[in-house]
C-alpha cells in the first residue's frame, strides 16, 4: 500500500493534470492493487513505465505514465504542505481549489 503522502501525491498531481488527463476515458481498475497488476502487465508489454494512481475525480485507480522523480518530489511537497493542514485531500481538493489554497512552488 502507498503511505499517505504517496497517496496524497498521486491525487495532488492529478488534479493538477485535469480531469481530462487523469480521470476522462481511463479505466477505473477499482483497487490500488488492480490497478498496479495492470501497469505492470502493460509494462511488460509496451516501451513506457506505467503506474497505478488513486484518481482526485472518481476517486478510482488509473493507470498512467510514471511520473518522474522530479514530478513526483513536487507532488510531495505539495502533499506534506496539504497534510499539515487537512485530514482528507479530497475535502481539500473539493473545497481547496476554489479558495486558491495551492502554494506556489518556487
Ligand atoms: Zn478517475
Amino acid at each position: 500500500m502507498v503511505d499517505d503522502v504517496l497517496y496524497a501525491a498521486h491525487v495532488i498531481a492529478g488534479a493538477r493534470y485535469g480531469q481530462a488527463t487523469t480521470c476522462g476515458s481511463n479505466i477505473d481498475y477499482g483497487s490500488e492493487s488492480s490497478a498496479s497488476r495492470a501497469a505492470a502487465m502493460k509494462t511488460h508489454e509496451g516501451a513506457e513505465v506505467l503506474e497505478g494512481y488513486p484518481c482526485a475525480f472518481c476517486r478510482g485507480w488509473h493507470i498512467g505514465r510514471k511520473m518522474s522523480e522530479d514530478e513526483l518530489a513536487e507532488s510531495v511537497l505539495l502533499a506534506e504542505w496539504f497534510q499539515a493542514r487537512h485530514s482528507d485531500v479530497f475535502t481539500w481538493l473539493a473545497g481547496g481549489n476554489d479558495q486558491g489554497e495551492v502554494p506556489e512552488l518556487g
